[in-house]
């Protein structure tokens, strides 16, 4: 075939012309724009795709919307894309490639994206002070607690999740309350909170208006912490034990005189009393051990005591964790 333009022997692609020739009259096969506006929040940096906003890079955007509004006669298109971001813009370089048969073109397409400065819906209503739940946490509120529910917002937030944010946080004399901007994440936070520590759960709905002719509640979830977290002393019977693991369903506790496990499933009926932190174990020194029993320094005092052994172990280590109640002193689990 020869071509109908150049007049060169070979293969023809379309309309009688050579690859060359029709590259050359038809390109550039990507018809991309020269500018893009993109509103992004300016407190929170996420910007503006059809009616959702969006917590992603800029180059990511601007790929979903190349490649939803472009058309090409190209197959198996890419679009790669580079951006150098400034204060209120960015310059791209898009590089868009593709395959006529097996011929493959790549174009380097320039794009000015401008920010235009918004406020995203989430932070317009965070600011605003809206919330649809209120989660209540009572009891030993500690700051892994307060760290916890912020990073499970922060989880919902990045998937873009309408309304997941926190309005406000307010410390009272018992506990800590979470004004969270949408009912179900606070649902599924206070379930993962008691999984987590245990504890009871209240519900509470209050009637907060109308709107649309509905009633529209909002919620109220009350987590009543344990006293007692993994790691501490309870005394249980008499006996003193480690809590080992607790969650909402089950605790796993040890057994100091024997290091024993004892778990329970059902235990809010149980009669815990805490006689000890975790915090609390000490560190002593060894100074002999035999058999069954191990001869060890006291911290502070040096007064050297004999202590039985839970069960038939052999240490062979320097120092060894302890926890004393009263005069008693038990060997703890590393
Ligand atoms: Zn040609
Ligand atoms: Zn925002």
């Amino acid at each position: 075939m020869f071509c109908v333009e150049c007049g060169k022997e070979g293969k023809t692609i379309r309309y009688g012309l050579c690859p060359d020739c029709y590259i050359k009259k038809y390109s550039p096969f990507f018809t991309l724009p020269k500018t893009v506006d993109l509103q992004r929040c300016v407190n929170c940096n996420a910007f503006k795709y059809k009616n959702s906003w969006l917590d992603t890079s800029l180059e990511k955007i601007l790929k979903k919307i190349l490649t939803s509004n472009t058309k090409t006669e190209l197959k198996n298109t890419k679009i790669k894309i580079q951006c150098k971001e400034k204060q209120d813009s960015a310059d791209c370089i898009v590089k868009a490639s593709g395959y006529i048969e097996d011929i493959m073109i790549e174009e380097k397409h320039k794009i000015l994206v401008r920010k235009i400065r918004a406020i995203c819906q989430n932070c317009s209503r965070k600011a605003g002070g809206y919330f649809e739940a209120i989660l209540q946490v009572r009891g030993k509120i500690n700051k892994k607690i307060i760290k916890d529910v912020k990073e499970q917002i922060e989880k919902e937030t990045l998937k873009g999740r309408k309304n997941a944010f926190i309005s406000k946080i307010k410390e009272t004399s018992n506990g800590i309350d979470f004004y969270i901007g949408k009912k179900e994440i606070a649902r599924n936070i206070v379930k993962k909170l008691h999984e987590k520590f245990g504890g009871q759960i209240k519900t509470s709905p209050k009637l907060a208006g109308v709107k649309d002719g509905r009633k529209v509640y909002r919620m109220t979830y009350l987590l009543r912490l344990p006293d007692y977290r993994k790691g501490d002393f309870v005394k249980i019977n008499d006996k003193i034990f480690l809590i080992k693991n607790i969650t909402g369903k089950r605790i796993n506790i040890l057994d100091l005189t024997n290091w024993e496990k004892k778990s329970y499933s059902n235990f809010s009926n149980l009669k815990i009393e805490v006689v000890g932190r975790a915090d609390d174990v000490e560190e002593a020194i060894v100074v002999s051990e035999t058999e069954k029993e191990l001869q060890i320094m006291l911290p502070g005092n040096y007064e050297v005591k004999e202590i039985l052994k839970p069960k038939q172990i052999k240490l062979n280590s320097k120092t060894v964790n302890i926890f004393r109640y009263g005069n008693e002193i038990f060997l703890t689990p590393e």
